[in-house]
């Protein structure tokens, strides 16, 4: 689907817009990578069309600096994965210099920009439009957001777009996407852990990430290698590169990186110190992204620094089976980032974990496994009436998520469900992903009808909920 990315200083109308084109019906889409909830990302339609509007509007208060480096920083990630940047500004107050400063990031970024002039509803507003010009970004499309004017132009504008993008495919646009983009990683731990001499390791070229030169403006956009002929692009680069901060301000920024980092992934390499083992904050990092269905290969760095190998990978093994016990199989890759010793290992990791992410299977395979599942280990009977589990499809992949339908969804004990969806696992060779199973209520929908209607079944929105990952520490 076109993602569209609404950009601007605070206050130019950037929430007034989304609002606009996301209708009422808010439906916040989450399983985009890249998209975020913070970021306000729902499904929008001008004209006929459908399309994904990114709302940028807030990030500015996100993080500390000054309001430019906050507004760049958390913009910039947005407005690299987009596909074209609606660029506002307020024609009632004129061209400020943020505006112009959002310009040149803008035009520095390379993602198509349509110059929209906002708030122009009177006659006056739209020769203040006329100033826009100045940007150098071509003729801005006057617009009235919160009047729903110019919505007209946006779209012939937006056409061209439309025509360019893949055509919709819903639910299996996260598909297309697989198969045909680079393999989104990236690369977040805490501060000193090694993720820049890492990272310059993998993309072997110094020069990207490190020295002096500040180059703040690059740090968000993505960078792009080929690992034996597989494309891998390395998301959002911010944190890997602010070193300037103090300790304790590096340290809570770099929770907030490894947040955002985790959304525009698909895979995440979480880095820690071998020395210090794993910590709080490795754990907490490690189960957003298991919360956000992103694949996720563990890097005990700076193993050429380690003595009792077997016995570090032992108790670094033991804690993640205690306090991750949702996301069982997790890779776990003993590297030196700095001699580049076993170096080579990860990327295999990476690919198979990515891999196993995008698994699908089929639904006659799947329900031959329940039938037998359901033989040996039948569901219990909680008040005399034994559960009947009838059906069970994967409703999508990354992360692998499956349906199970039954005659009572809500008396399926979470222990059972843990059950099945770890039988599922080890059946399957779901291992190191986060997979879920949701529960739902309903009869076999093959049964009787023809095997379309499946996908419509399954779209409906489960009878219950996906059950809580299961924590512990
Ligand atoms: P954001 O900070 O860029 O998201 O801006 P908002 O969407 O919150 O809008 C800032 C202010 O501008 C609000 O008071 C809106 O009601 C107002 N506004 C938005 N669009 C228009 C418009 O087309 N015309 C006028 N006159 N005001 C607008
Ligand atoms: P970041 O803050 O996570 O990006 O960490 P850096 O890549 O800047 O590394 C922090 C420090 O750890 C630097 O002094 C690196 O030279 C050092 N370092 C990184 N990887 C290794 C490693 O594999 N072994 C050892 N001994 N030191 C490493």
């Amino acid at each position: 689907m076109l993602r569209v990315a609404i950009v601007g200083r605070p206050n130019v109308g950037k929430s007034t817009l989304f609002n606009r084109l996301a209708g009422r019906h808010l439906a916040i889409v989450n399983d985009v990578p890249g998209v975020t909830r913070d970021w306000q990302a729902a499904e929008a339609r001008l004209g006929d069309r459908s399309f994904l509007a990114i709302d940028t509007a807030g990030l500015e208060d996100v993080s500390a600096g000054t309001l430019e480096g906050r507004m760049r920083q958390f913009t910039e990630a947005v407005v690299a994965e987009a596909d074209v940047v609606l660029f506002l500004v307020d024609s009632r107050a004129g061209l400020l210099p943020l505006d112009r400063h959002f310009a040149n990031a803008l035009r520095r970024i390379g993602t198509p920009v349509i110059l929209v002039a906002n708030k122009c509803e009177s006659r006056s507003a739209r020769a203040g439009a006329e100033e826009a010009l100045a940007l150098g970004l071509g003729d801005p499309i006057p617009l009235s957001a919160e009047h729903g004017l110019g919505l007209g132009e946006l779209f012939e504008v937006l056409e061209p777009y439309f025509a360019a993008a893949p055509a919709d495919k819903a639910a299996d646009d996260d598909e297309a996407a697989a198969d045909s983009g680079p393999l989104r990683l990236a690369i977040v731990g805490r501060p000193n852990v090694g993720k820049s001499t890492l990272a310059n390791r993998l993309i072997g070229e110094e020069r990207l990430l490190t020295g002096p030169e500040p180059g703040v403006t690059r740090d968000a956009i993505p960078l792009d290698w080929e690992w034996q002929g597989r494309a891998v692009r390395l998301v959002d680069t911010a944190g890997l590169r602010r070193k300037s901060r103090i300790e304790a301000e590096l340290e809570k920024a770099s929770a907030t990186e490894a947040l955002r980092a985790i959304r525009l992934a698909e895979l995440v390499m979480l880095v820690i110190d071998a020395t210090a083992g794993l910590e709080k904050q490795d754990l907490t990092i490690a189960r957003h992204v298991v919360d956000e269905g992103r694949a996720l290969v563990l890097v005990l760095n700076k193993w050429d620094l380690i003595d009792e190998r077997q016995k570090t990978l032992k108790e670094i093994r033991d804690r993640l089976a205690r306090s991750l016990p949702q996301i069982k199989g997790l890779r776990v890759v003993p590297v030196s980032a700095r001699t580049g010793r076993q170096l080579d290992r990860l990327m295999p990791e990476v690919v198979r974990a990515h891999e196993i992410w995008n698994t699908r299977l089929s639904t006659g395979r799947l329900n031959r496994w329940l039938a037998a599942l359901v033989d040996s280990h039948p569901p219990p009977a909680p008040s005399g009436r034994r559960i009947q589990l009838r059906y069970i499809t994967q409703v999508k992949a990354r992360p692998p998520t499956f349906a199970l339908f039954a005659n009572k969804p809500h008396d399926l004990p979470a222990s059972y469900l843990r059950y099945v969806e770890n039988a599922l696992r080890e059946a399957f060779g779901l291992e190191g992903v986060p997979i879920r199973l949701e529960a739902r209520k309903g009869a076999n929908p093959y049964a009787g009808k023809k095997p379309k209607k499946v996908s419509k079944l399954a779209k409906k929105k489960p009878a219950v909920r996906r059950r809580p990952a299961n924590r512990k520490d």
